[in-house]
This record gives C-alpha cells, sequence and structure tokens, in this order.
C-alpha cells in the first residue's frame, strides 16, 4: 500500500524499523502536493528544502540511536493561524500577508520538540471565520473527493490535505466546528479539545472563549498520538488547564465496556438529509453490537446554540480584531496616496465654499485606520466585526451579549444534566454531505446554519471528535462524539473502537495512489 495511504501509527511503525526514512515519506507528500495541490488548493505555503532537511536532520539522529520525540519524522500540516517563528502566517487574510511573529506558538514548540516535520501552512477562512474556506483572501479549497465541493471550513486547509494523501496527520483549529466539519466532509478523524486542554498561546485569536487547537488525523489511533503531544499546560495561556495528560497513544487501543450512549432527540429533526440520519443510525448499530446501550436524551436549548453563537463569537471578535490597525498590527494603506486624496478633497470643498464639510473630514490618523481595515479585511470579517460591536453596544449589551451569556450557561447544564445518564453522545456532524463552491458564500444565514450540530461543544466548552461513518453519493460523512470535559481520552477510545470494527476511515479519494 502506498504510504498516503497509511495511518502515522503505521508510519512511525516502519521508520523505527528503519523500513523507511522521514526524507522518503517527505518527499512522497511533497510529490503529492506538487502533483495535485494545484487543484486542491490546501496549502497556502509549502518550503520543500527546509522540510526535507530537518527530515534528513531526524534520520541521521535515528540512525545514530539518539532519542527521538514522539513524532520521531512524521510531516505534520499546520494551518495558517498560528504562529510560526520567522515565517510568514497570513490567517488567510490581506490584513497579515506579510506578517513573520517573533515567536512559534506553544503548540509549534511542541511539534518541533516532538520531532514533526513541519511540511507546510495550510489555507483557511479568513481568521477561520467561516464553514466552506471559501473566504480566504488567496485561495478557495476544494474537496479532494470532489473538486467543485467545498472541504468544510474553517479548518478546510487541513482536512483536505489529509484526505488527499499530502500529510498523515494536521493542526487544525475549531471555535465553532471548523475541525469537525471540515474533518466530516473529507472523510478524516478531527478533534475538538476540552476547552483549557491545549494551549492557545501563538494562535491567533478569533473568539478567545471559543478557539481550541486540534488534530485532523486518517485514524482515531493517529488523532491520539498527535494530542498527546499538543495537550497539556502552559504558563503562557492561563486559560489552560493544569490537568495531567493521559498517554492517549496507548490508552486508545482499549476497547470502553459498558458504554451508555446519547441520542440527542433534537438532532432528528427537520434540515437532517436522510443518508446521514441513516449513517448516524447505521454507526449506533455498530455501537450496539459492540456492547454499548442506547438512550434517548434531550439538550433542549441546543437550538438557541447557533444564535448564541453568532453574538458571543463576532463580539469576541471584533474585540480581538482592534488590534489590525496598520500601526500595532497588520496591512497598512498606502499613506502618501491617502494624505494627497485628503489634501484635494478638502481643497475642493473649501473651493466650494463647503467649509464646515472641510473641517468635519477625517484627521489623516484616523483615515489611515478606517483605510487600512476597509483594504486589508475581507467582507465576511467585516460582517463579523459589525455583527460584534453591535452586540457589545451600550445599548444593545444586555439585549444581545448579556442574553447569549445566559443562553450559554443553559446550553452547558443541559451537557451537565445529559452526560449524568450517558457516557457519550453521538449524533450527525453536518446536515448534509460537502455542499458545492459557491453554494452558500453568497447567503451567510445559511452559511451559518451548517455549524448547527457542532456549536453547542464550543460553547460548553466540552470536547467533540468527527470520524467518518459512511459515504453519500461518493461524499464521506462524518458521526460526531461528545464528551464531558476533560474526556478526550474516552472519545479517542470509542472513536477507536468503531475504526475496528469498520472501514469507512480507510476510504481514500481517487487522487491518493493506492500502491
Ligand atoms: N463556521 C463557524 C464560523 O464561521 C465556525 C468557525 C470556526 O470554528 N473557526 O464562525
Amino acid at each position: 500500500m502506498s504510504v498516503l495511504r497509511q495511518s502515522a501509527t503505521e508510519l512511525l511503525a516502519k521508520l523505527n524499523a528503519g523500513e523507511v526514512t522521514s526524507v522518503q515519506l517527505t518527499q512522497a507528500h511533497l510529490d503529492q502536493i506538487k502533483q495535485h495541490d494545484g487543484q486542491v488548493k490546501a496549502f497556502l505555503r509549502v518550503d520543500p528544502a527546509a522540510a526535507l532537511a530537518r527530515a534528513k536532520e531526524i534520520d541521521d539522529r535515528r540512525k545514530a540511536k539518539k532519542p527521538l520525540g514522539l513524532l520521531g519524522g512524521l510531516p505534520v500540516a499546520i494551518k495558517d493561524l498560528l504562529c510560526t517563528e520567522g515565517e510568514t502566517t497570513t490567517c488567510g487574510s490581506k490584513m497579515l500577508e506579510h506578517f513573520k511573529p517573533p515567536y512559534d506558538a506553544t503548540v509549534i514548540k511542541k511539534l518541533k520538540a516532538a520531532d514533526a516535520v513541519l511540511i507546510g501552512k495550510t489555507n483557511l477562512d479568513e481568521f477561520a471565520m467561516g464553514g466552506s474556506t471559501e473566504n480566504s483572501a488567496y485561495q478557495k479549497t476544494a474537496n479532494p473527493w470532489d473538486l467543485a465541493r467545498t472541504p468544510g471550513g474553517s479548518s478546510g486547509g487541513a482536512a483536505a490535505c489529509v484526505a488527499a494523501g499530502m500529510a498523515p496527520l494536521s493542526i487544525g483549529t475549531d471555535t465553532g466546528g471548523s475541525i469537525r466539519q471540515p474533518a466530516a466532509l473529507c472523510g478524516v478523524t478531527g478533534l475538538k479539545p476540552t476547552y483549557g486542554r491545549v494551549s492557545r498561546f501563538g494562535l491567533v485569536a478569533f473568539a478567545s472563549s471559543l478557539d481550541q487547537i486540534g488534530p485532523l488525523a486518517r485514524t482515531a489511533e493517529d488523532a491520539a498520538l498527535l494530542l498527546e503531544v499538543l495537550a497539556g499546560h502552559d504558563p503562557l495561556d492561563s486559560t489552560s488547564v493544569d490537568v495531567p495528560v493521559p498517554k492517549y497513544s496507548e490508552t486508545v487501543k482499549q476497547p470502553l465496556k459498558n458504554l451508555r450512549i446519547g441520542l440527542v432527540r433534537e438532532h432528528f429533526g427537520e434540515g437532517l438529509e436522510p443518508e446521514v440520519e441513516k449513517a448516524v443510525r447505521d454507526a449506533v448499530e455498530v455501537y450496539k453490537s459492540l456492547g454499548a446501550t442506547v438512550k434517548d436524551i434531550s439538550l433542549p436549548h441546543g437550538k438557541y446554540g447557533v444564535a448564541t453563537y453568532y453574538i458571543i463569537a463576532p463580539s469576541e471578535a471584533s474585540s480581538n480584531l482592534a488590534r489590525y490597525d496598520g500601526v500595532h498590527y497588520g496591512h497598512r494603506t498606502n499613506e502618501k496616496q491617502m494624505v494627497a486624496e485628503l489634501a484635494d478633497e478638502r481643497n475642493k470643498l473649501v473651493a466650494a465654499g463647503k467649509t464646515a464639510a472641510a473641517e468635519a473630514l477625517d484627521n489623516p490618523l484616523v483615515r489611515m485606520y478606517r483605510r487600512s481595515r476597509a483594504e486589508g479585511f475581507g467582507p465576511e470579517v467585516k460582517r463579523r466585526i459589525m455583527l460584534g460591536t453591535y452586540a457589545l453596544s451600550a445599548g444593545y449589551y444586555d439585549a444581545y451579549y448579556l442574553k447569549a451569556l445566559k443562553v450559554r450557561r443553559l446550553i452547558r447544564q443541559d451537557y451537565d444534566v445529559a452526560f449524568n445518564e450517558v457516557d457519550l453522545i453521538v449524533g450527525p456532524v453536518t446536515t448534509s454531505p460537502a455542499f458545492k463552491l459557491g453554494e452558500k458564500v453568497d447567503d451567510p444565514l445559511s452559511m451559518y446554519l451548517v455549524d448547527l450540530y457542532t456549536v453547542s461543544a464550543n460553547l460548553a466548552g466540552i470536547g467533540g471528535i468527527s470520524i467518518p461513518c459512511g459515504m453519500s453519493r461518493n461524499l464521506p460523512l462524518g458521526l460526531q462524539l461528545q464528551a464531558p470535559p476533560f474526556e478526550e481520552e474516552r472519545l479517542l477510545r470509542a472513536a477507536h473502537m468503531f475504526q475496528q470494527a469498520t472501514d469507512w476511515h480507510q476510504q481514500f479519494p481517487a487522487m491518493v495512489p493506492k500502491a
């Protein structure tokens, strides 16, 4: 079998047995990128020479029998929302086209220490705002299963590159579903950890109370391996939680006994495509055959999830994005041209006798901020800033933001009640398989509704995983598992059990060679 179809765990065993080198593995993935990324457009930047040099260095250390980190020479792709020292980090935005962070994000440091080969930075919706990767200022990523369709978003590049055999592992971020939804639409495994499980230091902020970094991979076992590297308390992120990190890569193999799974009544309502519902119900049958018991449960406030999320996330975003003013950070407008235009406008107004209007013109500093932001941000980001600024404004704060915080608490309480009765909640990730590129991009509301099944986990701060559970019209479908806070181990073990009993995770799009 081609190395491009093998799991990271299998590849690591081969690396350790001397059956393959990191240089060979890295080269194979680089070749796949070269051959197919012109169409898929998963990567924003790849530096083959740097990746190969790093792989060679790891191979040399392995040959010299020096100790190696957990990822010992495996290629890993990085969502371009994570700071990489001295290397361009655009966040999919023109605003940061030339931004070279002076430091590595904590997870990047951890990946380097674990001897990963960082193979490239992947495409995303601008500042992770979106669900189709079409909001990137640079390119639209395609779904490797059908190039006319979206890979999902915002970690569309991260999911597409794993599905397309361009990297066995990648790092995504999930604020309202951005790991789980693209994982589902591309047929890979993606885990959003509990809020606080993984350090956010060096992750460019979208909505700070919701953002989490997590792994995308071909199998649950691989996601466990990668999460083991990523997870842990970090003094540089005060919201990261100081709880022990299990050895996920080992415990993932232990099956769960007497598993009690909950099916959320409200998940099977309007909008869910019959084929997705069938795949989810079939998956539940698989769990039953493995000894699980199933219970109907209710998350009564889940129906307010999307509305709540689209108040809280834009509110936080409007504050986080204030730093891009062309002075502290980001694109700055052409000042010479701006000053000349301003003088021109003023002269015209004065000549027309409109002195009051001339005096009311922006001063150059304010105008510089406005122009820089107008030029640097794309339309969806501007929409979020407007939504958030409105929700936080003095007259509306109580009616929108405060109310959303209260509903958020109720959503969390629903989970607390449900997890008294069940160990895991099982359901769909999306209502349908991948939609067509262009289908929703001009209709923000329909794009926001895609997040129906994913935002509640972020609002409650709990973990969730998406694993392949079926196909519809040759497009992958995802199953979502959710667990109580800091029970990533349970998610991974349950996902692995499912993957031992099924082969949906071993399906590949045609562009990934068999041999
Ligand atoms: N689709 C959601 C949004 O547009 C989620 C994005 C994310 O998780 N980063 O906000």
